[in-house]
């Protein structure tokens, strides 16, 4: 409804709020009534990249005074779940080192976090797993490889991954595979696969009967239309925001969040600022790639992980001070450019916490997600929908995901 339309019908602005139901009449909302609301959902996030300081040493259960996730803000803000990141950086694979990583990033999961803190973590590896972390009062633990390299191109190595507990892969990180290309590397020379080889479809489909997600968050967009067409179950974004918001590869246009919609998939928005602001994205060294490859081989050379963990937090405040911040709001605009588009199905939620430099006012650390539920009961979003974006929807996927793999194992 327009201006032109109200004149013509005659109405105030004040009488139009009149003839609108009381749902829909700006509502205000005590803390009580938030919280309410709030510890109504399961909140998982689905990308929590704080392994890589917890397999370099720190203790995630003690309040922090850097980086974006512990225990104590955790519970602050109400976390239910969170899939730990099993980043396998690229640098892995010219050494050779690829599964070797990924087994020490599996194992300060199982060992460091879980084990460590049996009090506060369950570890989950199933719908019904997270269900029971929830009923027992902890925090339900499930873990995602970053980078399809990881298996060295074996899908012998991507069952014992399924096997000690892995739920979803990343099918590349910023660098091509020798079976799917990557939105941060280039394209293959001419007459080559542009996105999935053979082999990359052998992949997606024991993904499928495993029944381990498939994510198509940093793969290039020919992948992501190849991963479209050849999996058997939704795959999903675990940490993605909207190119239509701002426009850096790592997003997903219009096209494709409807594509993937479509298949019952979803989108996890992603809380890096260049995610979500074309302005944060335009002031960020993360925008630029020969920056950042310099400050990756500047990292690499410090072989001392506490000290390699101290650059990096560095290297982090750094960013974060020439990044123009994103703001909460920026976080809402993207959710709702989502339900807009696509419906509140197809939305959810992937921080990227302590992956990222720069996060955005308001939404600064695991601590803080009860200020996104106020904003989006202030927007209108019902209590219903709000449940459905912090882990409804990714339960669906994941409950998907498992139909899809028993139907799978018994046809076979
Ligand atoms: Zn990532």
């Amino acid at each position: 409804m327009d201006g032109m339309y109200l004149r013509t019908l005659g109405l105030t602005a004040v009488a139009l709020t009149a003839l609108l139901p009381a749902s829909a009449q700006k509502k205000t909302w005590t803390d009580a009534e938030v919280m309410k609301v709030h510890r109504s959902a399961l909140l998982i996030d689905t990308h929590n990249d704080v392994t890589s300081k917890t397999v370099d040493g720190f203790d995630i259960g003690p309040l922090a005074k850097d980086g974006h996730t512990d225990v104590v803000r955790m519970k602050q803000g109400g976390q239910g779940g969170i899939f730990f990141a099993v980043y396998v950086g690229a640098d892995n694979v010219e050494g050779n080192r690829s599964a070797h990583r990924t087994l020490q990033m599996i194992d300060t999961v199982r060992h460091d976090i879980i084990d460590g803190h049996p009090n506060d973590f369950a570890f989950a590896g199933s719908v019904a797993e997270v269900l029971a972390a929830r009923k027992h009062g902890k925090i339900a633990a499930l873990m995602g490889i970053e980078g399809g390299h990881a298996i060295e191109d074996d899908v012998r190595l991507l069952r014992d991954y399924y096997a000690l507990g892995i739920r979803y892969m990343t099918l590349t990180h910023t660098n091509n595979n020798t079976w799917a290309t990557s939105s941060g590397d280039k394209a293959r020379p001419e007459g080559e696969p542009k996105g999935l080889t053979e082999l990359g479809k052998q992949v997606v489909h024991e993904m499928n009967r495993l029944g381990v997600m498939v994510d198509i968050s940093h793969v290039s967009d020919a992948t992501f239309w190849d991963v479209l067409a050849a999996s058997e179950a939704p795959p999903f974004a675990s940490h993605s925001s909207c190119r239509a918001i701002s426009n850096i590869p790592r997003n997903m246009t219009d096209e494709m969040i409807q594509a993937l919609t479509k298949k019952g998939g979803l989108v996890q928005i992603n809380f890096g600022c260049e995610f979500l602001s074309q302005k944060a994205a335009d002031s960020s060294p993360m925008g630029n790639p020969a920056a950042m490859a310099k400050i990756q081989a500047q990292l690499k050379e410090i072989k001392d992980p506490k000290e390699r963990h101290a650059a990096m937090e560095k290297i982090r405040e750094d960013l974060s001070s020439k990044t123009v911040r994103a703001t909460i709001d920026d976080v809402v605009a993207n959710i709702d450019h989502i339900k807009q588009i696509a419906g509140v199905d197809a939305v959810g939620l992937g921080s990227d916490f302590d992956g990222v430099g720069c996060t955005p006012v308001g939404l600064d650390d695991v601590s803080k997600w009860p200020n996104l539920t106020r904003k989006l009961l202030e927007k209108g979003y019902s209590a219903a929908e709000i449940r459905k974006i912090y882990g409804g929807n990714l339960l669906r996927v994941m409950g998907t995901a498992e139909k899809t793999s028993a139907r799978l194992r018994a046809s076979r």
